[in-house]
Protein backbone atom coordinates (compact mmCIF):
# COMPACT_ATOMS: atom_id res chain seq x y z
CA UNK A 1 0.00 0.00 0.00
CA UNK A 2 1.33 3.28 -1.09
CA UNK A 3 0.63 6.35 1.06
CA UNK A 4 0.35 9.48 0.44
CA UNK A 5 2.78 12.03 1.83
CA UNK A 6 1.31 15.77 2.95
CA UNK A 7 2.89 18.63 1.89
CA UNK A 8 5.44 20.36 4.21
CA UNK A 9 3.65 22.21 6.94
CA UNK A 10 6.18 24.69 7.20
CA UNK A 11 6.77 25.49 3.35
CA UNK A 12 4.02 23.76 1.44
CA UNK A 13 6.60 21.59 -0.81
CA UNK A 14 5.45 18.60 -1.81
CA UNK A 15 9.14 17.49 -2.79
CA UNK A 16 9.19 14.99 0.22
CA UNK A 17 11.41 12.13 0.77
CA UNK A 18 11.82 9.15 2.89
CA UNK A 19 14.83 8.96 4.86
CA UNK A 20 16.24 5.45 5.58
CA UNK A 21 18.79 4.74 8.23
CA UNK A 22 19.94 1.43 9.35
CA UNK A 23 22.10 -0.25 11.91
CA UNK A 24 23.30 -3.45 12.74
CA UNK A 25 21.39 -4.57 15.98
CA UNK A 26 22.63 -8.17 16.16
CA UNK A 27 22.11 -11.63 15.48
CA UNK A 28 19.80 -14.32 17.00
CA UNK A 29 20.21 -17.62 17.71
CA UNK A 30 19.67 -18.25 14.14
CA UNK A 31 22.28 -16.43 12.58
CA UNK A 32 20.29 -14.01 11.01
CA UNK A 33 21.10 -10.14 11.05
CA UNK A 34 18.82 -8.18 12.56
CA UNK A 35 18.62 -4.79 11.84
CA UNK A 36 17.62 -1.59 13.19
CA UNK A 37 15.44 0.39 10.65
CA UNK A 38 15.18 4.46 11.00
CA UNK A 39 12.49 6.24 8.95
CA UNK A 40 11.33 9.97 8.92
CA UNK A 41 9.95 12.40 6.46
CA UNK A 42 12.32 15.29 5.10
CA UNK A 43 11.74 17.95 3.23
CA UNK A 44 13.94 19.02 0.14
CA UNK A 45 13.10 22.32 -0.05
CA UNK A 46 13.23 23.47 3.82
CA UNK A 47 14.94 20.54 5.20
CA UNK A 48 12.21 20.33 7.83
CA UNK A 49 12.12 15.98 9.24
CA UNK A 50 9.37 14.68 10.73
CA UNK A 51 9.23 12.39 13.47
CA UNK A 52 10.87 8.83 13.59
CA UNK A 53 10.01 5.88 13.41
CA UNK A 54 11.76 2.65 14.25
CA UNK A 55 11.71 -0.83 14.14
CA UNK A 56 13.72 -4.37 14.43
CA UNK A 57 13.48 -6.42 10.27
CA UNK A 58 15.51 -9.13 9.66
CA UNK A 59 18.34 -8.45 7.00
CA UNK A 60 19.17 -12.16 6.55
CA UNK A 61 16.19 -14.87 7.44
CA UNK A 62 17.71 -18.09 7.12
CA UNK A 63 14.81 -19.92 8.23
CA UNK A 64 11.93 -18.76 5.78
CA UNK A 65 9.65 -21.51 7.11
CA UNK A 66 9.70 -19.98 10.56
CA UNK A 67 6.99 -17.65 11.80
CA UNK A 68 8.81 -14.43 12.82
CA UNK A 69 8.71 -13.07 16.29
CA UNK A 70 6.60 -10.74 17.74
CA UNK A 71 8.94 -7.89 17.42
CA UNK A 72 9.78 -8.12 14.25
CA UNK A 73 8.48 -5.79 11.72
CA UNK A 74 8.72 -4.70 8.00
CA UNK A 75 10.07 -1.38 6.09
CA UNK A 76 6.96 -1.38 4.77
CA UNK A 77 5.51 -1.02 8.50
CA UNK A 78 8.13 1.27 9.55
CA UNK A 79 7.91 4.15 6.22
CA UNK A 80 3.88 3.88 6.68
CA UNK A 81 4.30 4.97 10.76
CA UNK A 82 7.23 7.59 9.91
CA UNK A 83 4.33 9.05 7.27
CA UNK A 84 1.67 8.61 9.24
CA UNK A 85 3.39 10.43 12.10
CA UNK A 86 4.50 13.45 9.47
CA UNK A 87 1.03 13.66 8.35
CA UNK A 88 -0.36 13.67 11.98
CA UNK A 89 1.71 15.93 12.99
CA UNK A 90 0.24 19.34 14.84
CA UNK A 91 1.86 22.37 14.02
ZN1 LIG B 1 9.42 22.32 3.80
Amino acid sequence: MKMEIKPCPFCKSTSLIVDKKSRLAGFNGLEERIERHIYSVRCNKCKARGPIASGLVFAVKNYHNLPDPDWATTDEEIKNRAIDLWNGRII
